[in-house]
């Protein structure tokens, strides 16, 4: 049995809708759908989740929200009139966005996510009326029914561990199960959304609950590319990645999967595959426990700007007991998260991502640097990229640093820093910004010319 989740593109127009109707047709494993908001039909097109914010702001302003819910509920009918739908199906959605200003205007925490909300919750109703329209007899269930409770923290839950066994009776269920991804029901009874993208955070908790063989993620590209698209020109797609491999792709700046919905799935060993609800036979990239094979070392190579570090020299540094924490406590104290520390004998640098720091705590954090560490010398450095080299099994394998260094030092690019975990699943370098693109050419030339 299989859970499948398609994404705010897969579901922006009836056209769309007809693909995702095949989709669910074709495989009759496919028993249980979770669904987002309708996105972009272009590219200069509004999400219905970025309508619902602009509606919810004008509601809380007291400024006139007539056009703006026009615009959604219209968005709706478009689909559902070229879909053919009966007409009581666009009235209940009508209904249910001219409702949301009956919500609390003022002092109600969960008032924004509810009006979040109701692009995906809308969206699952007109999809189960269009799948038994069409002989796919389909139910719409809402996520308090379906059990998906979660925490109290507004535009920001977490699932409640305990609402895997509810989840897993939906099971029994003989018609397809459609579910509005996105958002949970805290105990109190409140709407509460996951952060943004966060259906697809619904889809690996279903799958978890419903303990799916494959959980399915449809988006609107073949899979996870091996570099990025905008700069390495038609990457081929990564057939199999581990959700190791997925995280640190992830961190350095790969956007098809939201962060957390790696989670459930994982904990729930449900293996995971991205495909494309606009090329379906595409095998898609597969997320997987282990590899199935020993051939892969890297399985991509992803960049990501906005670094910076601070570097810091003092002689005889590794014999001074402390200077690492008390380094520490000064980045601490300012409320400052730090990402990597590579280290010389007598120097050490901290890099971390520019948005944690103003010029003011820069000041101080040198200030502190010199007097109370008393270094040699202190420098923040701006503008750097980290390139990461991503693959699990790189670990019993020689040679992959040196076909990286050699590649990067034909290209002439500065490595200003390496680092590696002891995990050994990525190799990351820090170069200056300038350079993260020919960087990036170089390391996927080296690495996947032969593909
Ligand atoms: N519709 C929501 C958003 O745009 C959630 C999602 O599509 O996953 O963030």
């Amino acid at each position: 049995m299989k859970v499948t989740k398609f994404g705010g593109s897969s579901l922006a127009s009836a056209t769309q809708l007809k693909k995702v109707l095949d989709i669910i047709k074709d495989d009759p494993e496919r028993r249980f759908v979770v669904v987002s908001a309708p996105g972009k039909r272009n590219a200069e097109d509004t999400k219905v989740t970025d309508a619902l914010i602009r509606y919810y702001k004008e509601f809380t302003s007291d400024k006139d929200v007539t056009q703006t819910q026009q615009w959604i509920i219209e968005r709706y009918r478009d689909i559902t009139e070229e879909l053919g739908l009966k007409e009581t199906i666009i009235q209940e959605i009508a209904e249910d966005i001219y409702d949301l200003t009956n919500l609390p205007k003022k002092g109600n925490p969960f008032t924004y996510d509810a009006f979040l909300a109701a692009g995906e919750n809308n969206n699952a109703k007109l999809i189960a009326a269009y799948f038994n329209q069409n002989e796919l007899e389909a139910r719409y269930i809402h996520p308090k029914e379906a059990g998906l409770t979660v925490t109290a923290e507004p535009s920001n839950a977490r699932i409640l561990p305990s609402s895997y066994d509810k989840i897993e009776e939906l099971k029994d269920s003989n018609e397809v199960v459609v579910i509005p991804g996105f958002f949970g029901v805290t105990q109190n009874g409140d709407i509460c959304t996951f952060s943004r993208g966060g259906s697809d955070i619904t889809g690996s908790i279903i799958a978890a609950g419903v303990k799916a063989d494959l959980y399915e993620n449809f988006t609107d590209v073949d899979g996870i590319f091996a570099a990025h698209p905008g700069i390495i020109k038609h990457p081929h797609s990564i057939p199999e990645l581990t959700y190791k491999e997925m995280r640190e792709l992830a961190y350095a700046g790969f956007s098809v999967l939201h962060d957390e919905a790696l989670v459930p799935a994982y904990r729930g060993k449900i293996p995971l595959v991205i495909k494309n609800t606009n090329n379906p036979e595409h095998p898609g990239t597969r997320i997987v426990l282990e590899h199935s094979n020993d051939h892969v070392t890297v399985v991509g190579i992803a960049g990501d700007s906005g670094f910076v570090s601070i570097n810091t020299s003092k002689y005889l540094m590794n014999r001074e007991v402390g200077f690492g924490r008390k380094f520490l406590q000064i980045l601490e104290d300012l409320n400052i998260s730090w990402e990597h520390m590579p280290t010389g004998i007598d120097d050490l640098s901290i890099i971390l991502r520019s948005r944690e720091l103003t010029p003011i705590k820069e000041q101080e954090i040198l200030k502190q640097l010199t007097q109370k560490l008393e270094v040699d010398t202190a420098e923040i450095e701006h503008d750097l990229s980290i390139i990461m080299i991503v693959g699990e099994k790189m670990k019993s394998h020689v040679g992959v640093t040196a076909t990286a260094a050699k590649a990067l030092s034909e290209n002439e690019i500065n490595i200003q820093m390496i680092s590696q975990g002891s995990s050994e699943v990525s190799i990351m370098f820090v170069v200056s910004k300038d350079q993260e693109e020919k960087a990036i050419k170089a390391l996927y030339d080296a690495f996947f010319s032969n593909n």
